[in-house]
């Protein structure tokens, strides 16, 4: 069994046929996904679809394309994670590629969602995108006041910051851009990152892999990165499907295991 560990199954693309892509998931193996929120304002809608799927988990949090527009105390925040189907804290972290939000409002918003991911234990869910150097030392000096469990999802940089997150302890995921063609730095990323500390994720409806790529993205398709990885590690794929599984839930362990996987 494989977990899509990271994509968006509220976001308009899947109203259509929701029901057929969780189904179709099923049948590639992927036998659990976590649903990622990115706006508080939308919360309830990502909690109401963890919530009518059993193997279907989510987040809590705001990205940082939003975190000039919304803003959550850190006693908001722990409430929401009090929700049974709510195993992580995120999206959040650093955009500076995009910068849709003023660079102080996405530490500050980043730091609110450190503190209760140290207070509650549950791991967050760390976006990062030409922002290495202020990621390493926020997340550096957070960790001396106090550890907590925390992965960088979409894994799109270099080798550096890839032995930085380690060095702290930190899980990483990595999405359908390592099939990519010109993608060869972050394939020599994926081939230094130890097998206890990777996960797999589509980030859907974005970045679907080959040979997919171009279309709307879905959970099934974590198969064709997974399998990808596995090639590129020289680790069966059937051993590398037990091995991220078995990450994800060591990583968000308030998630239930489905019996017998
Ligand atoms: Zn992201
Ligand atoms: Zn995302």
């Amino acid at each position: 069994m494989l977990v899509d560990s990271h994509c968006h199954l509220n976001f308009p693309d899947f109203v259509p046929d929701l029901d057929v892509v969780i189904d179709r998931a099923r049948e590639q193996g992927v036998g659990v996904m976590q649903t990622i929120c990115t706006k508080i304002s939308e919360f309830e809608q990502v909690h109401a679809v963890a919530s009518k799927y059993d193997n279907i988990w989510c987040s809590v949090g705001i990205h940082p394309h939003s975190a000039g527009e919304e803003s959550v105390t850190e006693a908001e925040l722990t409430a929401f994670t009090q929700r049974p189907k709510v195993i992580g804290i995120g999206e959040t972290g650093l955009d500076y590629y995009y910068e849709h939000s003023p660079r102080d409002a996405q530490q500050k918003s980043f730091l609110t969602h450190i503190a209760v991911g140290r207070a509650t234990g549950l791991p967050l869910i760390i976006h990062t995108r030409d922002a290495d150097d202020d990621t390493i030392r926020i997340i550096a000096d957070e960790m001396k006041k106090g550890k907590f469990p925390a992965l960088i999802h979409c894994f799109s940089s270099g080798v550096k910051l890839a032995e930085a997150m380690l060095e702290l302890g930190l899980y990483i995921s990595f999405s359908g851009i390592v099939t990519f063609k010109k993608a060869e730095e972050l394939r020599e990323v994926a081939k230094i990152v130890p097998l206890d500390r990777i996960l797999v994720e589509t980030d859907a409806p974005y970045l679907a892999p080959m040979p997919m790529r171009g279309q709307r993205n879905e959970p099934a398709y974590t198969r064709h990165t997974a399998a990808f990885i596995a090639e590129l590690k020289g680790v069966p794929e059937k051993e590398f499907a037990r091995i991220t599984t078995d990450n994800f839930f060591t990583l968000f362990s308030k998630a239930t295991r489905p019996k017998g996987i």
